[in-house]
């Protein structure tokens, strides 16, 4: 059996960086920039007002109050004509370019217009109320790194520097796999020893979570013959192929045996719970994962090994969910030979993270999985842990979204 981080090595070795392609900017969400990203020219590109007012010569304001000559109008998306001069104010939009001669801008509410003439009842500094060109962004600038993940907020950024299509690393496609005689899909009626396929629409989900396709391939039931006609299928038309069950110690466990006879299989236990049967391997060249069969299980060794790959692939800098210092809320027994993720609650009570179980720990128990946020690891060597401890949380989920009576005080 090898390490967690032994596990790790291996798979992140043995995977893929995925080629380069322009996508339009509209399609970007969730992809990795693969250069640099420097800014070509300033953001914002000019000079402009700030506020709705007068654009001045600050000092012309000093001291307040003052009367001067309204020589133009300007709005945004026009520039002024005119220059400021001795005794004058243009009237300027929020957004308008400074016009020339002007150093500060006096908001409306500080003025009174009557006519052409405008009393300034306050002074301005220069400066004041105008945004410099590159103050956002310096043109040259590197704006984002390679690496860097696309957010919605990523994306606004981008489009202000111009870029319609960011050069990133494709997508990989995922195909993804059900095993078992005993698993039925969730549109038909369980019968005696049967059970619904959790698997597949939980993994379909996760990887969508990434911006991830995936490629169906449905349940296939534990049968050498079936089980490698379906998993040819899915090297053929994936990048990726993805399947749960059948990678543990059974006699009907053939994933393992039908990869290693049309593949190869690099890994197949690894020290962790839950998860510890876990195959990882290549078919026909493309890299293979076989999660393990309980949920819970499925889950685990998809954050800790296909999730990272996934984004190692797509070209991402940082792979790993983040994790942060919690107080552990209850006294928790582990298998000391083994790095555990205990499923847990976390949440901040005061000024502390505290986590606590919120159902059973067993590998089946997914509805425990389910309402937690965070994996509690316990790693290899400590066994038994005190409530109390302080303890290193993963957080999967940010805790629960606030409800309405929680942040308006109704109720
Ligand atoms: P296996 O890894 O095939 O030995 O399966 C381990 C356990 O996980 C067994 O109790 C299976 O019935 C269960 N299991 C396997 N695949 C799924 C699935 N897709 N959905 C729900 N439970 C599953
Ligand atoms: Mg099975």
């Amino acid at each position: 059996m090898i390490s967690l981080t032994e596990a790790q090595t291996a798979v992140l070795g043995g995977v893929p960086l995925l080629e380069v392609t322009r996508v339009p900017i509209v399609a970007a969400k969730g992809l990795v920039l693969a250069e640099d990203l420097t800014a070509p020219h300033d953001v914002p590109p000019f000079t402009n007002s700030a506020m709705d007012g007068y654009a001045v010569r600050a000092v012309e304001t000093r001291p307040a109050p003052v009367d001067l000559t309204v020589i133009e109008d300007v709005a945004a998306g026009h520039v002024a004509k005119r220059t400021v001069g001795s005794g004058e104010a243009i009237k300027i939009m929020t957004g308008a370019p400074m016009p020339a001669g002007a150093d500060a801008v006096v908001k409306v509410e500080d003025t009174h217009q009557d006519g052409s003439a405008v009393t300034i009842g306050t002074s301005v500094v220069e400066g004041e109320n105008v945004r410099i060109a590159g103050g956002d962004l310096a043109v040259g600038s590197v704006v984002f790194e390679a690496g860097t993940r696309l957010t919605a907020l990523h994306l606004g950024v981008l489009t202000s520097i111009g870029v319609k299509a960011p050069l990133v690393h494709r997508r990989p496609v995922v195909a993804v796999l059900s095993t078992g005689d005993e698993i039925f899909p969730v549109e038909a009626d369980l019968v005696p020893g049967k059970i619904h396929d959790s698997n597949r629409p939980q993994l379909i989900a996760l990887l969508d979570d990434l911006g991830i396709e995936s490629i169906d391939l449905g349940i296939v039931g534990d049968d050498a013959d079936s089980l490698r006609s379906a998993l040819t299928r899915g090297a053929k038309m994936a990048d990726v192929v993805l399947t749960s069950g059948g990678v543990s110690m059974g006699e009907y466990d053939l994933v393992k045996a039908v990869l290693s006879e049309t593949g190869n299989v690099d890994i197949w236990r690894v020290a962790i719970k839950p998860a510890k049967p876990f195959a990882f391997g290549r078919l026909g060249g493309v890299p293979f994962f076989g999660l393990p069969g309980n949920p819970v299980s499925a889950v685990v060794a998809f954050e800790q090994f296909v999730r990272p790959a996934l984004l190692k692939m797509m070209g991402a800098r940082a792979l790993f969910r983040p994790r942060m210092p919690g107080t552990l809320r209850v006294d928790v027994h582990t298998d000391p030979d083994r790095t555990v993720f205990l499923r847990m609650v976390a949440e901040l009570e005061g000024d502390e993270w505290v986590a606590r179980p919120e159902g059973g720990q067993s590998s089946n128990q997914l509805t425990a999985l389910a309402r937690s946020n965070a994996f509690c690891v316990v790693p290899v060597g400590t066994g038994d842990v005190q409530a109390g401890s302080l303890v290193e949380l993963e957080m999967f989920r940010w805790p629960e979204a606030r409800t309405e009576a929680e942040v308006l005080n109704v109720g």
